[in-house]
């Protein structure tokens, strides 16, 4: 009978209007918090299954703490003298408390050197066999931007895209697994937030996500990026900046931004919520609201 077919393959995946599974796949261990880390807040917090995968262990970026110690008069041996292994667990240790605040169920650090110029064939394996494994209907990553040069965010999603094609041409009679069931990426860190698709010949982050509610645990998140200098005024500058200029953007105080990587199909055309609520008149006055410093002080 066909009905009991497409029964069986519909049991295959998850009911998506009440729990999804999302995976990012990100360079560095703090860019999963900076770019997306009140998105994922909202999808843990709404009973979502989250995953991160880390390509590197990034001990090398960013090693603000360490290089802070080198410049002092006299300094304290114990951080001056760190080693890789001590700077990664410290780095790993940091991580692990973000995504506790943020809600996020797992995180899969692949611990390859942050000093990669390139795509390599074994990682992007490497994050098939993950994809396959973890078999995510979300995947979150990177805009790859301009790959005309370097940069380990764009060679990471040149691994990530590489992957799930990969992932995708599993075969249980072949390769014992079944193929990935990701149904869209969300790209992020494209720093474009005009308000329409004709300007800039339509190049645009399409997707926002209002995180104001969630902003403290994204900043208490951040807050524990010491290592790197991302935590107290940092942290509340970049959330005030990018996600405040991301939140323009969305009309609301602040927002993370995405870029979908597949077309979407509607069975009527799409109108937002948000959409729906905004008031043009004063749109800009409640969206600029909340005193971000005054509400979540440095301490
Ligand atoms: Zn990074």
């Amino acid at each position: 009978m066909f009905r009991v077919c497409s029964w069986h393959a519909l049991a295959h995946f998850r009911n998506l209007e009440t729990s999804m599974k999302i995976m990012t796949i990100y360079a560095h261990p703090a860019d999963t918090i900076t770019n997306c880390g009140g998105t994922l807040a909202q999808h843990a917090q709404r009973g979502d299954e989250v995953v991160a995968l880390i390509l590197s262990h990034g001990g090398r970026i960013h090693a603000n703490k360490y290089a802070e110690e080198w410049r002092k008069d006299a300094p304290d041996d114990a951080v001056a003298a760190a080693g890789l292994d001590a700077i990664v667990a410290n780095k790993k240790d940091e991580l692990d408390r973000a995504a506790k605040i943020i809600g996020i169920d797992r995180i899969i650090t692949l611990d390859h050197e942050d000093t990669y110029a390139t795509v390599h064939e074994d990682v992007v394996e490497e994050i098939a066999e993950h994809l396959a494994a973890e078999q995510p209907e979300i995947v979150i990553a990177d805009h790859p931007r301009s790959p005309a040069y370097f940069d380990a965010h764009s060679v990471a999603t040149g691994m990530a895209l590489a992957a799930l094609a990969r992932a995708g041409t599993y075969l249980r009679n072949l390769d014992g697994r079944d193929e990935v069931p990701v149904r869209q990426v969300f790209l992020t860190g494209l720093p474009v937030y005009n308000l329409d698709a004709l300007s800039l010949n339509g190049v645009r982050n399409d997707c926002y996500v209002d995180i104001t509610g969630v902003v403290g645990t994204k900043l208490a998140a951040m807050d524990q990026f010491v290592s790197q200098g991302y935590h107290g005024v940092f942290a509340r500058k970049l959330v005030e900046s990018y996600n405040g200029e991301a939140g323009r953007a969305a009309g609301v105080n602040f927002a993370e931004a995405f870029v979908r990587l597949y077309n979407e199909t509607h069975q009527h055309l799409p109108v937002t919520e948000a959409a729906l609520a905004t008031d043009p008149l004063t749109r800009h006055i409640a969206y600029s609201s909340v005193n971000l410093r005054g509400t979540y002080p440095v301490r």
